[in-house]
């Protein structure tokens, strides 16, 4: 039976880079992959892929008179991901969400959990707002245990923290739970002690903590994960570590949101503890 596990994130802050580059680990450790993109943006797999563009479920869904077959809606990546993308609504008309529902319905129906026999099927989900159409991953028993990629803005806090009240809400009813943070784009000091207090306010765990680093950027340019164009590289490294904990056992968590007031209460004592001196120096000065 395969592991289905969700990741979740504000838009841009790296979930399919990271999503990507986990599968890459996992299949270059001999596992069988599926990575399916549930976000609108529809370039989930491409550093899979060498840069290439997927026909999406939405549009193959669309576009014929006849059920696409999975050869039409997906292709295999490096060390043989198989990469889908559900794709987003045509601009102005529908629901965005729609596609995550399409996607999971459509494989089912072609059957490709038992004919793929994937060991892991990772979903990379828009985690701006987790409405209902965003949450299906989490919330219809299909993911076991969902992460969520922040970096130290607060906006991307923000995001995790309503992917958490999400979770609470669902989880009771079968819903996923939380495996934990994935810190991205670690550069500045305070970026690790932000999140890491975050996590201990909202009673969960950050499961990796992953840097801002120059291979990244480097290989997205040839349309690669840093498994496939950096493999000795310590970045390479700090994937298959992260691949191997959100993997592996783990303890699941019901987190513990803040409320929107605690919220920014929290937000405002990190910006006196980092900022506090420069702004008091740029307000007498
Ligand atoms: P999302 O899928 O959340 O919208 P992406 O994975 O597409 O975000 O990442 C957005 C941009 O940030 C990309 O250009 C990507 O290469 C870059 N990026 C993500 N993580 C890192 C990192 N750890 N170091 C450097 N660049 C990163
Ligand atoms: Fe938009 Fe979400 Fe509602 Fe779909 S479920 S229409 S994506 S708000
Ligand atoms: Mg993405």
């Amino acid at each position: 039976h395969p592991r289905h596990i969700a990741i979740y994130g504000k838009g841009g802050i790296g979930k399919s880079t990271t999503t990507s580059n986990i599968a890459a680990a996992l299949a270059e450790a001999g596992h069988r992959v599926i990575q399916v993109g549930c976000d609108p943006k529809s370039d989930s797999t491409t550093i899979l892929r060498g840069g290439a563009e997927l026909p999406t479920v939405l549009d193959s869904l669309r576009d014929r008179a006849r059920k696409p077959k999975l050869e039409d809606i997906s292709a295999l990546g490096f060390g043989g991901v198989l990469c889908i993308e559900a794709g987003g609504p045509v601009p102005g008309v529908g629901c965005a969400g729609r596609g995550i529902s399409a996607a999971v319905d459509l494989l089912e129906e072609l059957r490709v959990f038992e004919t793929f026999a994937p060991d892991y099927v990772l979903y990379d989900v828009l985690g701006d707002v987790v409405c209902g159409g965003f949450a299906v991953p989490i919330r219809d028993g299909i993911a076991d245990r969902a992460f969520v990629v922040t970096s130290s803005d607060f906006m991307a806090i923000f995001a995790a923290n309503n992917l958490f009240k999400a979770i609470d809400k669902y989880a009771p009813s079968g819903g996923a739970r939380l495996g934990g943070i994935i810190a991205n784009s670690l550069q500045l000091d305070h970026a690790k002690p932000l999140i890491d207090d975050f996590a201990h306010r909202t009673g969960t765990e950050v499961v990796g903590y992953v840097p801002r680093s120059v291979e990244v950027a480097q290989a997205e340019l040839y349309g690669q994960t840093v498994i496939e164009a950096a493999p000795y590289s310590e970045q390479a490294e700090v994937y298959r570590k992260l691949a191997r904990r959100v993997t592996g056992d783990l303890e699941t968590r019901l987190p513990k949101p803040l409320n929107g007031p605690d919220l920014k209460d929290w937000a405002r004592d990190w910006g006196d503890r980092i900022f506090g001196a420069e702004r008091a120096a740029l307000r007498s000065a």
